[in-house]
């Protein structure tokens, strides 16, 4: 199965090389959607930076574009029901211990911690430093951009590479994984919002697609969920493969860092209250929790 990666890795390689040439028309009808526009969503950026994913055999395989599977071949369920929350502490918080590879500049790690501090902002989730605890995420800069979804046990990677990872958006992201979450576009209710094309899907890639029996936690569809993927993910011929629904021109997938949405479903699955203690939180950012 790695192999089989590695091979669909260099494909997706490829891809991105095709000439630009003549294809832009037929998308530009997608206003503010178009392939150029796309090439900053978190999920284009993913794909580029995980060109190299499944080659170094000593790395989990990961599927979904960047979420790694603890063995072989499995669906990325929601496990939230079944123990993979992280612990909620006594005083209202979620203390989440993380470890920061060396590999980083130290601008890389101010990037990398304001990226979790984000969630303090927000949400009950607190990133805390290792300090010998159980579980942790263990942040790394390894052959792309990826997690695990939910809490592993022990010390679990998040690989945030060096080379187009260490992004506010997709540090979010692959942390939401970490916390739990799936991709926006796997949700259960997917199809009443978005039409997936396969046709367009690069083969082979089309599991990227698959829907997820996901909790929803009572929140709607987000297109602007930092977990949603752009309209040409894993396009193997820059045509869409995710078009909204009823209105094909909405922007979908272009969200620089957490919505408002993403916000309240953290605070929703872990049972944030605004009663839990903020101490650390500025009186301006307490204004947003949700
Ligand atoms: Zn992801």
């Amino acid at each position: 199965m790695i192999f089989l990666f590695a091979a669909l890795s260099v494909l997706l390689c490829s891809v991105h090389s095709y000439p630009i040439e003549g294809l832009l028309e037929k998308n530009d009808e997608y206003y503010g959607n178009t392939v150029e526009d796309d090439d900053f969503s978190v999920s284009t950026l993913i794909e580029k930076a995980n060109v190299n994913v499944g080659k170094n055999l000593s790395e989990p395989l990961v599927m979904f574009g960047d979420i790694a599977m603890p063995t072989g071949l499995q669906n990325a369920d929601p496990c939230t029901a079944r123990g993979c929350l992280w612990p909620k502490s006594s005083d209202g918080n979620v203390y989440v211990p993380f470890r920061i590879s060396n590999q980083y500049s130290q601008r890389e790690r101010e990037t990398i911690t304001q990226g979790l501090q984000s969630f303090a902002e927000s949400t009950c989730i607190r990133f805390t430093p290792f300090n010998r605890q159980r579980d942790f995420v263990d942040i790394r800069s390894l052959s792309g951009c990826y997690s695990f979804v939910g809490r592993r046990g022990r010390g679990q990677t998040v690989s945030l590479s060096r080379q187009g990872c260490v992004f506010r958006s997709i540090i979010q992201h692959e942390l939401l994984h970490a916390l739990g979450f799936n991709h926006e576009q796997t949700r259960s209710d997917r199809d009443q919002h978005v039409r997936i094309l396969l046709e367009n899907v690069i083969p082979g890639m089309e599991h990227n697609f698959r829907k997820i029996q996901t909790i929803n936690l009572g929140t709607p569809y987000d297109y602007n969920s930092v977990m949603h993927y752009g309209r040409f993910a894993f396009s193997s011929n820059r045509e869409p493969t995710i078009v909204p629904i009823p209105d094909p021109n909405v922007a979908i997938g272009r969200a620089q860092q957490m919505s408002p949405t993403d916000i309240l479903r953290v605070n929703r699955l872990y049972n944030c209250n605004s009663s839990a203690s903020r101490n650390d939180i500025q009186p301006v950012q307490q204004n947003q929790f949700l």
